[in-house]
């Protein structure tokens, strides 16, 4: 008996049954909550108190089904580190459904290493207790930093232990998600040359997610258009934050512009272009500086695939996707040089913001800066009090760096704002904390050695408020002791 009802509005499940594979969540021995998101209940309309119970941890766990859920696994294909895999789909996923939040926004609720299903291979459909907090923490800390991303609404153990590298604790989290259909989603029927199929998903997703294409003399065109828009904003704001995704996997973009399945991710410490952490990533295919690149590739599997619903001439329909994809990298400047302009503190424009702030990354590898204290000591340095002490500390040429604050200081003085106004608007834009790995680290050790979930906690009440200034000595704004760094991450999956 479970008291707990969830008001469930599902749209997925109507799809034709060869969309997804009906399936309940696999029952765990001994569910235990490890952290519900009370913020994210309030947007969903969700009693936090009653979920907050063993009735919340049951129904987190898959072992209660609530009323209204119909629980499906999607199907999907996908690009893997470059190689087609013609059937991937939901191997350890379960989606319960969908619910409409106070802000009106559908929203997929989906149970993550829920056990086995119809796509789960030769999989255990299960999750270990790090990656689950890895993800926790981080989409958490992507969203506290304006980032389009996945949510974490719970996390529990599942009281059984998984086999990984050696046993580690299962665990299952709840994800949200304005959707979870991927560019693999689109590949999966095109592959098949399902185009039936492939209409009735792209008229899905415009309807639920892109409704102004509907008026666009080419629906599914001004589709592509949105999808090239909104993932070149979203790696932009990577780009910002020093973020690598370390799985750029066709199945793991979004269609909808959200940072989706958080694997072995990272967010680099001192900054390089060419920095990759995923142990998986044996090529580098998907280091820092190459994935605006990378999702210039996955765009164009996107447009590839949707080129039977563009036009049934296929000479028309290959010209106006090849527009799409090649206008990419001109949307993606766009959207970097925004990025980087708030970043400095710049509210007008000018055409050499963009080399000005890559002549700045130059030199921050060169001298092996720190990517999040940079930008932090930056402002302080144009502040009313300024101190430029901790800045000249991370740069050991000072040529080369005073000769960029040169130009940075001349291109800020064009600026009608005083600098210190420049000061602030750089604190509103630049965080101070971000989920540095070893701190990520530290955090998954606690729990998989000793079940200890403090360190897990105190590190996401800083993660949620990343712009507050800390002391320059606070533990959460420390890049690691070279002991503490973490040279690489696993998926753990
Ligand atoms: P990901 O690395 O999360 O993007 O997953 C890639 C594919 O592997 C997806 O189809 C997943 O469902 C599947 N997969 C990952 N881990 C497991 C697991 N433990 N059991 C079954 N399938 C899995
Ligand atoms: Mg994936």
């Amino acid at each position: 008996m479970n008291a707990i009802s969830l008001p469930f509005d599902n749209s997925y499940a109507t799809l034709p049954e060869r969309f997804f594979v009906r399936q309940a969540p696999v029952p765990v021995q001994a569910p235990s909550l490890i952290r519900l998101n009370r913020q994210l209940c309030a947007l969903l309309g969700l009693d936090a108190d009653a979920l907050a119970t063993q009735n919340g941890a049951d129904i987190f766990a898959g072992n209660t089904v609530p009323d209204g859920a119909d629980p499906l696994s999607m199907a999907y294909a996908g690009h893997q580190f470059g190689g087609w895999v013609p059937q991937l789909g939901d191997g350890r996923a379960t989606l319960l459904g969908e619910i409409i939040g106070t802000d009106g926004i559908r929203r997929d609720i989906q149970l993550k290493g829920s056990g086995r299903t119809h796509f789960s291979r030769g999989g255990d459909g299960r999750a270990a207790v790090g990656p689950v907090l890895r993800e926790f923490i981080v989409s958490e800390a992507m969203h506290a930093l304006g980032v389009p991303t996945t949510r974490a609404l719970a996390a529990v153990t599942t009281g059984e232990e998984i086999i990984r590298d050696g046993y580690m604790p299962g665990a299952v989290l709840t994800r949200v998600a304005q959707s979870h259909i991927r560019v693999g989603t689109f590949q999966y029927f095109a592959a098949r040359e399902d185009v039936d199929g492939l209409k009735t998903l792209a008229d899905y997703v415009i309807a639920r997610h892109y409704p102004e294409a509907t008026a666009a003399e080419n629906p599914y065109r001004a589709m592509l258009s949105e999808v090239v828009k909104r993932q070149a904003t979203l790696v932009s704001k990577w780009f910002g934050l020093g973020f690598i995704h370390g799985v750029m996997n066709t199945d793991n973009t979004s269609v909808i512009g959200e940072t989706i399945d958080y694997g072995p991710c990272a967010f680099m410490d001192t900054y390089h272009p060419t920095t990759v952490f995923s142990s998986i990533d044996y090529m580098s295919r998907y280091a820092f500086s190459n994935q605006p690149s990378i999702l210039q590739w996955n765009l164009a599997q996107l447009a590839q695939s949707l080129l039977p619903l563009i036009n049934t001439d296929m000479e028309s329909a290959v010209s106006v996707a090849q527009a799409e994809i090649d206008a990419y990298p001109q949307v993606f400047e766009k959207a970097l040089t925004s990025e980087f302009r708030l970043k400095l503190g710049l509210a007008t424009s000018h055409d050499d913001d963009l080399s000005l702030a890559m002549d700045l990354l130059e030199c921050m590898a060169e001298n092996e800066a720190d990517f999040t204290n940079t930008f932090q000591y930056l402002a302080d340095m144009i502040a009313t009090d300024a101190d430029d002490s901790d800045i000249r500390a991370q740069f050991s040429d000072p040529k080369s760096f005073d000769q960029w604050v040169t130009r940075w200081k001349t291109r800020l003085a064009n600026e009608t704002r005083s600098f210190d106004e420049c000061a602030t608007a750089m604190r509103q834009k630049n965080p101070a904390v971000i989920p540095r790995n070893h701190l990520v680290e530290a955090a998954i050790r606690a729990a998989e050695d000793t079940g200890n979930f403090n360190v897990f906690n105190n590190l996401m009440d800083e993660v949620l408020d990343p712009f507050r200034l800390r002391a320059s000595d606070s533990h959460y704004v420390t890049p690691p002791a070279p002991d503490e760094i973490v040279h690489q991450t696993f998926c753990g999956t």
